[in-house]
């Protein structure tokens, strides 16, 4: 399992930066992005996306 960001929706609000156990989520530009190297597929940053950009692969 992997989650990403469609950056086409996200609107680089931060919150799920603030909910990632493990700080995987970075800013990126104006958006933000998931380090898969990092992430352990927790998807607690999911619920956290007021416009629901991240989606598990
Ligand atoms: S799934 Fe979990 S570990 Fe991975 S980016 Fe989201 S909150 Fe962080
Ligand atoms: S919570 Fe959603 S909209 Fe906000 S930065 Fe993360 S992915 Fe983008």
């Amino acid at each position: 399992m992997a989650y990403q960001i469609n950056k086409n929706v996200c609107v680089g609000c931060g919150a799920c930066a603030s909910n990632c156990p493990v700080a995987a989520i970075n800013q990126k530009e104006d958006k933000y992005d998931i380090d898969f190297n990092t992430c352990v597929s927790c998807g607690a940053c999911v619920g956290s996306c007021p416009v629901n950009a991240i989606e598990q692969q």
